[in-house]
């Protein structure tokens, strides 16, 4: 059975205990690096499937870190940052990052934000790194090669701009997309102006996916950050 290495960068001393022993109960495979610079050289010689990184490191700062990684590897990030860095998470997750937790947490949410991570290196491990022609998310079915979406299998008809969201967001199932990412990726801009329209679009794509059923319920919104597309 594939058991994922988890690699946790973090300087602050109660966290990484919290955390450790979090993931020790768990019986999860991991290693922690209190610094960026053993950090870095952990991810060479322990190669993790995920990495759970502090932004706020005394050496090197999170943010080179997680440039550092996406120069050649994919693997999810999950950020940890205080309150006080609501800018740098938008940031992060815009040069990269999958995810991110607030300090402080809980063990529950710490331990959601793992198994979605987990989750998705395990369906990229399924299919290869080959993305697939076909869609299938809880009752959510999007055909990429026909460009339809199906719910409930029932044929959903979005507009132009309405399917272009659902086929980002659902080709980043798990992963916190920021208002920007979104923005340049389907708009091509990135003025903070044109998010009052980006929202109004994803509230009319959510009702038509929801159908009226509460258990339709694929987009996450993240208030300040972003969308995310959830696995069902
Ligand atoms: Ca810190």
């Amino acid at each position: 059975m594939f058991k994922p290495k988890i690699l946790v960068i973090e300087d602050d001393p109660a966290i990484l205990s919290l955390v450790k022993t979090t993931l020790e109960t768990q019986d999860y495979m991991f290693r922690t690096a209190m610094n960026g610079k053993q950090g870095l050289m952990d991810i060479l010689s322990y190669n993790p499937d995920v990495l759970v990184l502090d932004l706020g490191l005394p050496d090197i700062s999170g943010m080179e870190i997680i440039g550092k990684i996406r120069g050649w590897s994919n693997m999810p990030i999950i950020i940890i940052s205080a309150r006080s860095e609501d800018e740098d998470k938008v940031e992060a997750l815009d040069a990269g990052a999958d995810d991110y937790l607030t300090k402080p947490f809980s063990i529950d949410e710490f331990l959601a934000r793992v198994r979605v991570a987990i989750r998705r290196v395990k369906t990229e491990n399924l299919h290869g790194g080959e993305a697939s022609s076909i869609y299938e998310n809880g009752s959510l079915k999007i055909d990429y090669v026909a460009g339809c979406v199906y719910v409930d299998g029932e044929e959903i008809h979005l507009t132009p701009m309405e399917y272009r969201l659902v086929d980002l967001l659902s080709k980043n199932t798990g992963k916190v997309l920021t208002h920007n990412y979104i923005l340049r990726e389907v708009w091509g801009s990135q003025l903070s102006s044109d998010i009052p329209s980006l929202r109004v679009f994803m509230a009319t794509l959510r009702k038509k996916l929801e159908r009226g059923n509460p258990d339709n319920k694929f987009i996450q919104t993240h208030v300040g950050i972003g969308y995310r597309m959830i696995r069902k």
